[in-house]
């Protein structure tokens, strides 16, 4: 375990998916409803050569009286702040939303070491969003799928260059 690594994204973008395979077991839980993550989640990961922690999050429950808004910025702070580097990701099949814009700030005001992630890539469908999370103005997006496996050996390259 040499670093930890900070799954951060708006609801129903994939952390999960790929916190469950990064872990190599089925630790969190999947949903299509938005939020079933119902607080952080840190398991030591794999990708290839590279050893870590990984932190699944969501924060919509975190502070139930809070807003929404409240509640995932919440989460997000405290993740980011143990975090060594930040995998900020985004439903490519979606494209960009004013949460994921929100988020897109919180990340790049941390100043920490990031990881921008295009999710749900396999297939045509994702492609418009793919090229939109350029918007964002934190790089070159790594296009995956973790439910498919997809685009691990790139997300590996950029998680090192990141670092
Ligand atoms: P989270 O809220 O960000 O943790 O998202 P989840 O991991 O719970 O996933 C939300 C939904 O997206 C679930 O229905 C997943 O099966 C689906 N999903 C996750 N990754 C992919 C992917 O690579 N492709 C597609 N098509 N769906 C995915
Ligand atoms: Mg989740």
């Amino acid at each position: 375990m040499g670093f930890s690594l900070a799954i951060i994204g708006r609801p129903n973008v994939g952390k999960s998916t790929l916190f469950n395979r990064l872990v190599g077991r089925k630790i969190a839980i999947v949903d299509d409803t938005p939020g079933v993550t119902r607080d952080r989640r840190v398991h030591d990961a794999k990708l290839y050569d590279l050893q870590f922690d990984v932190v699944d999050t969501a924060g919509l429950e975190i502070a139930p009286n809070e807003s929404l808004a409240g509640r995932m910025r919440a989460q997000t702070d405290i993740a980011i702040e143990e975090a060594d580097v930040i995998l900020f990701m985004i439903d490519a099949r979606v494209g960009l939303t004013p949460d994921d814009r929100t988020f897109a700030d919180i990340v790049r005001k941390a100043g920490k070491p990031l990881v921008l992630v295009a999710n749900k890539t396999e297939g045509r469908a994702a492609e418009a969003g793919a090229m939109e999370a350029w918007e964002l103005g934190l790089g070159q997006p790594v296009e995956i799928s973790a439910e498919h496996g997809l685009g691990m050996a790139d997300l590996r390259d950029a998680v090192v260059e990141a670092i």
